[in-house]
């Protein structure tokens, strides 16, 4: 215990140019990717790399709740089952759902349930699945971006997208996006996540102690990353849905400009239809 202690006290995570272990700035956000509608059987869906992370996010609904007693007559419950593979980490993970897992899914629900327009939907259920494929810290904020996508993807009415990310301290120093050293020899971790719209934050957890000015900070990064995930997951949609001339072309094909045989005229049936000998 002690030599983890002594570790973590000589572990540098920023080296005196200011730059972090990977190489980025304080306010820099690792590389992000989003792809909308990866798969076919679900309603919606996203895949998402961030950083070391990998993530895909499905969505089924709105459907009829099941069990029928979990039902609400005046609106939709929005349901989330966040999962780490086992494969996930770098020591196999016990599969299955854990207390960490458990408090994820509940987080990501409660921030989509206030952006699903769940009155137009009684009785029903919006189910949201977050599979994460690879881990480097900033699971939850990856997972509820990607699950954003999907559900504009499946086409769940909401108000807006909901994007997220995490602003954290490390070396004393407030940084934008932790990554997996990070989170582990780092002093705080806070991930929020915001209707950019709007600006309501609908996610907001801390792990560690921030003094005010240094949240204030970190919110402010957050803030920032957040409109640039926001831009890619829009990017993400329309990249899905841009409809090129040429896919119209294949839709509904334009009648040929050759004349064939004029409309009024009924064709005639050709004499071998009716035997040598005629009617
Ligand atoms: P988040 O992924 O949202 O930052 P945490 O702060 O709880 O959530 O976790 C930080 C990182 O720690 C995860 O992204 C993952 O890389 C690692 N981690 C979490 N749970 C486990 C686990 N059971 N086994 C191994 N690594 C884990």
């Amino acid at each position: 215990m002690e030599d983890i202690e002594h570790i973590q006290k000589e572990m540098k995570l920023i080296d005196g140019k200011g730059r972090r272990l990977d190489g980025r700035k304080p306010d820099e956000l690792r590389p992000v990717r989003i792809e909308a509608g990866v798969l076919r059987r679900a309603d919606g869906s996203a895949y998402m790399e961030w950083g070391g992370n990998k993530v895909l996010a499905a969505v089924y609904g709105p459907r009829e709740a099941h069990p029928r007693h979990l039902q609400d007559p005046a609106r939709a419950l929005v349901q989330c089952r966040y999962n780490m593979a086992p494969f996930s980490v770098t020591d196999r993970k016990r599969p299955g759902p854990d207390r960490r897992s458990v408090e994820i899914s509940k987080v990501i629900s409660e921030a989509f349930s206030s952006v699903v327009f769940k009155e137009q939907f009684p009785r029903t259920s919006v189910d949201i699945f977050i599979e994460v494929l690879q881990a480097d810290a900033g699971t939850r904020c990856a997972g509820l971006t990607a699950a954003s996508v999907a559900l504009a993807d499946a086409g769940v009415p909401m108000r807006d997208l909901v994007a997220s990310c995490a602003s954290g301290k490390i070396d004393g120093v407030v940084c934008l996006d932790l990554n997996k050293d990070e989170d582990n020899f780092g002093d705080a971790d806070c991930p929020m996540a915001v209707i950019p719209r709007t600006g309501e934050i609908v996610l907001l957890q801390m792990d560690g102690h921030l003094t005010y000015d240094e949240f204030q900070k970190a919110m402010s990064l957050s803030l920032g990353a957040a409109q640039r995930l926001y831009e890619l997951q829009r990017d993400a949609l329309r990249r899905r849905y841009a409809v090129t001339l040429q896919d119209i072309l294949k839709e509904s094909p334009p009648a040929p400009m050759v004349a064939g045989p004029a409309e009024s005229e009924p064709e005639l049936p050709a004499e071998d239809d009716f035997g040598s000998e005629g009617i």
